[in-house]
């Protein structure tokens, strides 16, 4: 029955399990290891373990497997593993699906620590990658070959809000059987379009949109029962990135607002970008929704709302941009996104810092870029405090 649910119940209620108490509020089971009535059913469980069964906290617990029921359920998913961070997530889900040998193509505008993951770590291993411009389709059908084994990309880029044609990437990939990895931070639970899209994975660093509130890192690997129960949970429970019992805990209440939350923030993302959109300090204003935005109509085919981020492009470089950046009274300068309180980041001096000025060229990280992620304050108030600070820029 659950599973006709809509997803914003899924959110709620996917999943429960309660306890002999009967308790309304779920259970934080915080315990490392559990208890067996005989030998042999110690025995027995190490044999196979059954739906409600669990024997150690780095294999699984009863409150992180509400939370990865709620989650994969609400995404559309059959089943997830809940990791440390979402960063365990991604390199989790690709190593334990790739092998030496083993070819990857992935979109080059990828969150540094992926890249990093793929061309550091999975290079060193033997894994040979082919990076490509993920808005271009015939990029991405020149380089996906017979043998390529893995596609992976984000389904909007960060912080460059470029969007991925899902659909035309995944037929691509599934026709020469390739699994499709989305890293789906961006695009919000909420929002998500990778199972609709057809990916066999769905990666999402729960520490943004659904802790929501700048508390605790997380993330999940969602897929098939064949995948999460197989090969993902098989690396993950030997190598030690499950999540702990309190953050699926948080979680599983932030869950309860995620709904509200984010149709809030998106909403504001795309008032702020309206109010802000032709500003005579800006070269731009960039939201993946938003008519100026070169996919616009990509991006509505594959999602009612383009997130809770946007991006300006400050006139007068990064003199210019750090005179707004501090500036900002209600904005708070971080790294982080998807927070209730609003956040502006400058890529190109943090979060992108460690790429070559060549890389941030193609990437379009220039030094006017400002990533603005839209919190849950009055949009009144944070489009105020934008244009006073776009004001003192010069
Ligand atoms: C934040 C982020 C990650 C990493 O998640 P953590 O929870 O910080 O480890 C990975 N991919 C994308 C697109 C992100 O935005």
């Amino acid at each position: 029955m659950s599973n006709d649910w809509k997803p914003r119940t899924k959110a709620i209620h996917m999943g429960t399990r309660r306890s002999q108490y009967n308790e309304l509020s779920e259970a934080m089971f915080l315990t490392q290891g559990f208890v067996y009535e005989t030998a042999e059913q110690a025995e027995a469980r190490f044999q196979s373990l059954g739906d409600d069964e669990f024997i150690y906290a780095r294999y699984g617990n009863p409150t992180v497997r509400m939370f990865e029921d709620r989650i994969a359920g609400m995404l559309g998913y059959e089943d997830c593993f809940a990791c440390t961070s979402g960063m365990a997530a991604v390199n989790g889900a690709l190593t334990a699906l790739l092998k030496a040998g083993d070819h990857v193509v992935a979109a080059r505008a990828l969150f540094g620590s992926c890249l990093y993951v793929l061309e550091d770590i999975l290079a060193r291993f033997g894994v040979e990658i082919t990076l490509v411009d993920g808005t271009d389709n015939a990029a991405w059908d020149a380089a996906i070959r017979a043998d390529t084994r893995l596609v992976f990309f984000e389904s909007i880029s960060n912080p460059t809000l470029e969007v991925v044609d899902m659909r035309h990437v995944v037929a691509k990939a599934h026709a020469v059987g390739a699994l499709v990895l989305a890293d789906d931070a961006m695009a919000t639970p909420v929002y998500s379009y990778a199972r609709a899209c057809g990916a066999d994975i769905a990666i999402v660093s729960t520490t943004k949109h659904v802790d929501g509130q700048g508390r605790l890192l997380g993330g999940a690997i969602c897929g098939t029962k064949d995948l999460i129960r197989g090969p993902i949970e098989a690396y993950m429970k030997h190598t030690g990135g499950a999540m702990n019992p309190f953050t699926a805990w948080t979680h599983l209440k932030a869950l309860e607002t995620i709904d509200l939350r984010v149709r809030a923030q998106s909403d504001a993302a795309l008032k702020l970008a309206n109010a802000l959109d032709g500003h005579p300090r800006l070269h731009a204003v960039r939201y993946p929704t938003h008519p100026s935005h070169p996919q616009h109509d990509l991006a509505l085919a594959q999602a009612p709302s383009g997130g809770t981020v946007f991006a300006i492009e400050v006139k007068g470089g990064k003199d210019a941009c750090f005179k707004f950046l501090n500036a900002l009274e209600l904005l708070t300068i971080s790294n982080n996104f998807a927070d209730a309180k609003s956040i502006a980041t400058h890529p190109a001096t943090t979060t992108h810092q460690r790429l070559p000025q060549d890389q941030k060229d193609v990437l379009g990280i220039t030094d006017g870029l400002v990533r603005m992620s839209a919190g849950l304050e009055d949009v009144d108030d944070l489009i105020a405090d934008i244009k006073q600070a776009l004001d003192r820029s010069v």
